[in-house]
């Protein structure tokens, strides 16, 4: 689950103030969903669901929300305390072309592509077992619902865990094929993998409920082409731009 923003997408570097804005950018797009709707816009509201999507899977997995993203990154002591390199300094980048940084990859991608059929199967199992979560109806909610889709992927499954596991020095497979091999890492996986999809359903739900949708909704432009969806995908992103936690205290729109 890497990023990949597009040239066209708004973006806040990978820097201090873009660490810790996931849940506000749900947050962000909680509210974009719920003001199309009330426009009658679905179309809209299906794009910023997609949208909302990425940050939602992101969330539910251990390494993508912690410092230990890419692996362990070199650490520096500021007043007896270790805290990790800046993520824009050159020791960082430096680290991230190392083996053991690959761990972010093999782990929410290689991993998942040993069984893919056996994964998504076991996640629809998880599911069946869930009651459907329920979220508050407002984006603050979203922010703090996936605040603890976070705090309980890592609960479950430690960073630490995942690459202690690791042996850095086999194949990107073979690594793929321990980690899903290793019973705690891959039963793990599925069930943080079934909260995502669980809040993910959630937080569609709240926006969708708040929007007041109509009862039969038609979206204005028929029929709703892929095009029409990606366009509307890319308006999503530029009328409500990813920003960074700076512009985000600035806007005001994000007090509780
Ligand atoms: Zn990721």
């Amino acid at each position: 689950m890497n990023a990949r923003p597009t040239s066209r997408t708004p973006r806040p570097s990978c820097g201090v103030m873009a660490i810790g804005a996931l849940p506000f950018h749900v947050w962000q797009i909680w509210d974009a969903m719920v003001t199309c709707l009330k426009k009658g816009d679905v179309l809209r509201f299906v794009a910023g669901a997609g949208v909302m999507a990425h940050y939602v899977g992101d969330a539910s997995q251990p390494l993508h929300c912690s410092y230990m993203h890419h692996g362990v990154p070199p650490m520096r002591k500021v007043s007896g305390r270790s805290y990790p390199v800046p993520r824009d300094s050159d020791e960082f980048k430096e680290s991230k072309k190392s083996r053991e940084a690959k761990i972010h990859g093999i782990y929410e991608e290689t991993m998942l592509e040993v069984d893919p059929a056996g994964a998504l199967a076991a996640v629809d199992d998880e599911l069946k077992k869930r009651r459907a979560v329920s979220i508050d109806r407002s984006g603050h909610r979203a922010a703090k619902a996936v605040i603890a889709l976070m705090n309980d992927a890592q609960t479950r499954l430690a960073p630490n865990t995942i690459i202690d596991a690791d042996d850095p020095s086999q194949s990107q497979t073979a690594r793929a094929k321990a980690l899903w091999d290793d019973d705690q890492i891959s039963k793990a996986t599925i069930r943080s993998l079934a909260d995502g999809v669980g809040a993910l359903a959630a937080l569609w739900t709240s926006a969708w409920q708040v929007g007041a949708a109509p009862r039969s909704p038609r979206p204005r432009s028929e029929p709703t082409k892929k095009r029409s969806l990606s366009r509307s995908t890319a308006a999503i992103r530029s009328s409500w731009p990813s920003l960074g936690l700076d512009a985000m205290a600035e806007s005001g729109k994000f007090e509780p």
